[in-house]
Formats: C-alpha cells, sequence, structure tokens
C-alpha cells in the first residue's frame, strides 16, 4: 500500500477485467442487530414515540429522494416513492407495530415482525398488483427498521448517477441491483475471485476489484472518488491528477488489446494441430446475453437460474422461467444451452424461501438438496426447463451432486413431470441431455460409477476447490489458499476428465479456472471439451488455444501431473503463456 496525502493505493483481487473511476458511491451493509428484550410499562411511550419519529424520518427521506428523481428522471419513477410514502400510513402495518408495543414487544422487533408478516401475505395473494406491493412494503420496512435503530438503509436502486461503488461486501442480491451504465465499477472489502458477486461483475462486464481487506473498511467509506482497475486488481481512493492520466492511458490500451481480440471472434476455438473444443458463456438471466453475443460464444454453459430467484419477495412461477428459459433459447440458437436447477444456499440466500439460519450453510442444505427435499419447488422448475426444451437444443444440469442416488431421484422427478406434461398437451423434447456438475471432490472421485447415469460432466471448480481445500471461497483471509492449481485438486480434475472419456461422455468445465488464462493449456492438454465462463474472458482463451499445440498442452498437462506444489505449477504455466508471444 502507498500513501500520498490522502491518496491511497490498494490491493486487491482483479475480479472483473477493465478499468474505470468517478464518483464513489459506499454501499454499507444492512446490520440490523434486534434486541432480544421485551420492555415493560413505563418504557411503552418512549418506544411508540421512537417509532413515531422513525416514521417521520422515514417519510422525509422518502420525500427528498421523490422530488429528486422528478427533477432528474421521471414523474413515473418518482412515484414509486410516492407510493412507498403511502406504505407509512398503512394501518396494516403502523397500528400493529404499535399494538405489539402496547404489548411489550420493544418496538425494532415488532416492526420486523409486521413487516415480514405482511410481506409474505401478500406475496401469497393472486391479484399481481398487490403481489407486487410486497416489494415496496419490505424496502419501505428496512427503511423504518434502519432508522428506528439508527443504522441507514442502503439500496442500489437509489443511485441516481454513473458511479463507482465501494462497500464493505456485496452479497448476490445487491449485486443484481448492478446496473452496468450507472455502476462504472465496483470494489469491496472481502470477496474472493470466485465470490458471486465477482462472477456477476464478470458477466456484467463491470470492471471490479474483491478482497481489499477487512481493515480498509474506513478508508473505502470515506472516499469521494476512485479509480478501480479490475485487470490489475489496483484500486487507488481519492486520485490525483497523474492517477486519472494514468487511467485514460489504460483505457486506451485496454480498448486496444479487445479490438485485437475482437478480430478472433468468428474463428474456430482450435489448436494449430486440429484439436477442436467449444468455447461457451455462463450466465444469471436472459440480460446478460448481449456480451455473450457480442463474442459469438457457442452457446451456454452455465445459466445460473438462481439469480431469478433473488432480490425478489416471491419465487419466479412455471410460466416466467419457462419465457425466461425461452429467450435464453432462442437468443442464443441455435447453439444449446445448459440449464442448471437452482443452486441455492451457500452464499445464495433467498429470504422469500425463509431457508433456516446454517451454521455451515456451504455444507448444509443447498442446491440439489434443497430440490430433493421440496418436490413441488423443482417439479415447477423442471416443467419451465421441458416446456422451453420444445424451442431449441436444452441441457439439465444438476448441481452438488454427491451420491447416485441423488442423481436417480432427480431423474425421476423429471420424467414424472414429462408425463404429466403430456399429459397437459405440451410439448418437450423426449431426449433432453441430462448431465451434474462435479463439485465435490466425492463427485470426483466416484465419477466413472457416476458417468454411467449421466450424458455429460462439467466441472465446478468454484465449488470443488472449496471443497478439496477446505477454503471458504468468499473469505478474503484464507484466498491465497484457494489455488486451482494445487496439485490435489488437478489430480480430481484429471481423473474426472479421464472418467467422461472412458465412459464416452463429454466433459465441460464452467467454474472460473474454465477462464484463467494461465488454466487453459493445462485443461486443454488434459482433454476437455467444454470450457464455459464469463463472456469477458472467452475471446482471449480463444486466442490461447489458437497459438499453442495439442501435443504440446498434453506434454505440458503430463509435466504439471508430476509437479508436488502450486507454486511449481504456476510458473510452468506463466512460462508457456509467456512463451506464446500473444498481443
Ligand atoms: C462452481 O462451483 O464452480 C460453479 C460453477 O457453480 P457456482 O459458482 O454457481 O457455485
Ligand atoms: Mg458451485
Amino acid at each position: 500500500m502507498e500513501k500520498k496525502s490522502d491518496t491511497l493505493i490498494l490491493k486487491g483481487t482483479a475480479a472483473s477485467p477493465g478499468i474505470a473511476g468517478g464518483r464513489v458511491y459506499y454501499l454499507k451493509r444492512d446490520e440490523f442487530h434486534l434486541p432480544q428484550h421485551s420492555i415493560g410499562a413505563g418504557e411503552v411511550e418512549a418506544e411508540l414515540a421512537a417509532f413515531q419519529r422513525a416514521l417521520e424520518k422515514t417519510d422525509g427521506q422518502l420525500e427528498e429522494l421523490q422530488e429528486r428523481v422528478e427533477e432528474e428522471v421521471d414523474a413515473d419513477k418518482a412515484a414509486i416513492f410516492a407510493a412507498h410514502r403511502l406504505v407509512l400510513l398503512d394501518p396494516a402495518l403502523v397500528g400493529e407495530v404499535e399494538a405489539r408495543i402496547r404489548n411489550g414487544v420493544n418496538g425494532a422487533q415488532a416492526i420486523f415482525a409486521v413487516v415480514r408478516e405482511l410481506v409474505e401475505m401478500l406475496a401469497q395473494l393472486e391479484d399481481e398488483y398487490l403481489r407486487e406491493r410486497a416489494a415496496d412494503v419490505e424496502d419501505v420496512g428496512k427503511r423504518i427498521l434502519g432508522n428506528f435503530l439508527g443504522v441507514p438503509h442502503t439500496n442500489l436502486g437509489d443511485i441516481r448517477e454513473a458511479v463507482v461503488v465501494l462497500a464493505p461486501d456485496l452479497t448476490p442480491s445487491k449485486t443484481a441491483q448492478l446496473e452496468p451504465g450507472q455502476v462504472l465499477a465496483f470494489a469491496t472489502a472481502a470477496g474472493g475471485r470466485t465470490s458471486h458477486a465477482a462472477i456477476m461483475a464478470r458477466s456484467l462486464g463491470i470492471p471490479a476489484v474483491v478482497g481489499l481487506g477487512e481493515g480498509h473498511g474506513v478508508n473505502l467509506a470515506q472516499a469521494q472518488e476512485a479509480i478501480v482497475d479490475g485487470t490489475r486488481g489496483e484500486v487507488v481512493l481519492n486520485p490525483r491528477e497523474e492517477d486519472w492520466e494514468r487511467l485514460r492511458e489504460r483505457e486506451r490500451a485496454y480498448r486496444e488489446r479487445r479490438r485485437h481480440l475482437n478480430s478472433l471472434r468468428e474463428l474456430p476455438a482450435q489448436t494449430p494441430d486440429g484439436r477442436r473444443v467449444r468455447l461457451l458463456a455462463n450466465i444469471g438471466s436472459p440480460a446478460d446475453l448481449g456480451p455473450v453475443r457480442e463474442v459469438n460464444a457457442e452457446g451456454i454453459g452455465l445459466f445460473r437460474t438462481e439469480f431469478l430467484y433473488l432480490d425478489r419477495d416471491s419465487s419466479p412461477g412455471e410460466e416466467e422461467q419457462f419465457r425466461a428459459y425461452k429467450e435464453v433459447l432462442e437468443g442464443m440458437a441455435p447453439h444449446p444451452v445448459t440449464i442448471r436447477s437452482l443452486d441455492i444456499g451457500g452464499d445464495k440466500e433467498v429470504p422469500h424461501l425463509g431457508l433456516p439460519r446454517e451454521l455451515n450453510p456451504f455444507l448444509g442444505w443447498r442446491a440439489i438438496r434443497y430440490c430433493l427435499d421440496q418436490p413441488e419447488v423443482f417439479r415447477t422448475q423442471l416443467a419451465a426447463i421441458l416446456r422451453a426444451s420444445a424451442y431449441g437444443k436444452v441441457r439439465l444440469m444438476l448441481p452438488m451432486i454427491t451420491n447416485l442416488e441423488e442423481i436417480r431421484r432427480a431423474k425421476a422427478l423429471l420424467r414424472e413431470t414429462a408425463a404429466d406434461l403430456a399429459g397437459r398437451g405440451l410439448a418437450y423434447d423426449g431426449q433432453l441431455k441430462v448431465g451434474i456438475m462435479i463439485e465435490t471432490p466425492g463427485a470426483a472421485l466416484l465419477s466413472d460409477v457416476l458417468a454411467q447415469e449421466v450424458d455429460f460432466f462439467s466441472i465446478g471448480t468454484n465449488d470443488l476447490i472449496q471443497y478439496s481445500l477446505a477454503v471458504d471461497r468468499g473469505n478474503e483471509r484464507v484466498s491465497h489458499l484457494f489455488q486451482a492449481f494445487h496439485p490435489g485438486v488437478l489430480r480430481l480434475v484429471q481423473q474426472v476428465i479421464a472418467a467422461g472419456q472412458a465412459a464416452g461422455i463429454e466433459v465441460a468445465m464452467c467454474g472460473e479456472m474454465a477462464g484463467d488464462l494461465w488454466a487453459v493449456p493445462l485443461l486443454l492438454g488434459l482433454g476437455l471439451d467444454e470450457f464455459s465462463m464469463g463472456a469477458g474472458s472467452l475471446l482471449a482463451v480463444k486466442e490461447i488455444i489458437r497459438s499453442l499445440s495439442y501435443g504440446d498442452a498434453q506434454r505440458l498437462a503430463a509435466q504439471a501431473l508430476g509437479m508436488s506444489t502450486a507454486g511449481e505449477i504456476g510458473a510452468l504455466m506463466k512460462e508457456c503463456i509467456s512463451g506464446l508471444g500473444l498481443k
């Protein structure tokens, strides 16, 4: 770290390439610690008065937002805040909170519980207009609670100008609110390259740096302006003139490089000696398709469907999901689209599903485990995926598989759902390919057995590395131990590819390692068939594949497998890439 006057240069993990700078918007954590105590009769009046003050403060904030948006944006958008202000007058909320306070519940608990009950009630209504009000009530409820507790509520939707977002961390649902154009770049104190905020930044094409270190929280909170260099993993807080000058130079160089890579757009991902692989893209929603088409990806290797469930108050129904899947299929035609079934849990919280808090969420009730235990949720999604399969080449992918029974149970549910659809007179692809993600060491070690039951594998290295090396993928303190080139990880990857080849099924990789330029020669040499990654890396990966012979890659992979440490393997890969003489 280098310090000059109040300029600070911080180093973090390069999470999403590109460089941008501008005014800072600091996004605080919504930290609501709810007091647990009840209140005595003598405290009721003071608690009611505090609640009133919180309502007034909230109304004042909303009025200000309403006026600002009316002036700067338009009356329609401002009307949202007018609707929010009406919520403050709703007796179902205000009267109920007051009644509970009179019954001895502390104000924060009363606000929290009443808002939650109201949101749940609204979310279940048939009427779409009323259902949508649930989001308003939830948002206003958070504001009231924040004001009551003296913790301001931050909402990315409030941003009205292009800014650099700095934050202690970004949850997937906050990241889902980011809009390119509005958010020039972001940087966070926490997080690693494979945390979901980083993954989403790459698919949105927003430059990002994560893992700056919790110790820099205050500096981030106080910065006025910042430059984020997501290629180098560097953040400059309160830049000087020379930093802005350097930003402009790097922007020019970055644009130049993109122009060169764009010239590869139409060329096949084929080595000079004829090994052809496929390069696909990872997405989280139909809105991510723009950059995917720009780089001419050969399909979608991972559609993270859980993002359709985040940042909202009720799950998308069959029809809504079907429309989203169909939109992606039509957008990618004639290429295949790999739709992954719901992978919630871990760091992807979906508040409206009311999942219990767990001590070890990454080892808990997530992904396929949740789906098999909640067959109605799973069936709705399977029905939507099957229906979409009538419109293109769908591949269904099951996440977090650890044993054969999970695959069999999922396939049985798929068959039942297909029979239901046939009964409803709806079309679907009877040959739909079903594959699994290999992202647990248990699945990797059992891959020869699992291969007998499925049509393809896709290696999820983000979780596979996390579970093999016992390193939380979002914890920056241990991020140096999150090693794709750890010899143990490489042996697992090699074993999975070999098991797939022996069984005659295709092996893909959709974890972030597939878009890691240093890893490409190694994965190519190990015989990977398909690489799927954030669209931003695809052309650079293609450049490497087109520059390296398959024979050399195979020899390199054999050499790497004989090595003892991640450091040695990384050095070998670096030497290989430097030797290619890329532009
Ligand atoms: C993975 O684990 O590698 C993966 C692609 O899934 P996710 O990042 O969504 O957990
Ligand atoms: Mg995973």
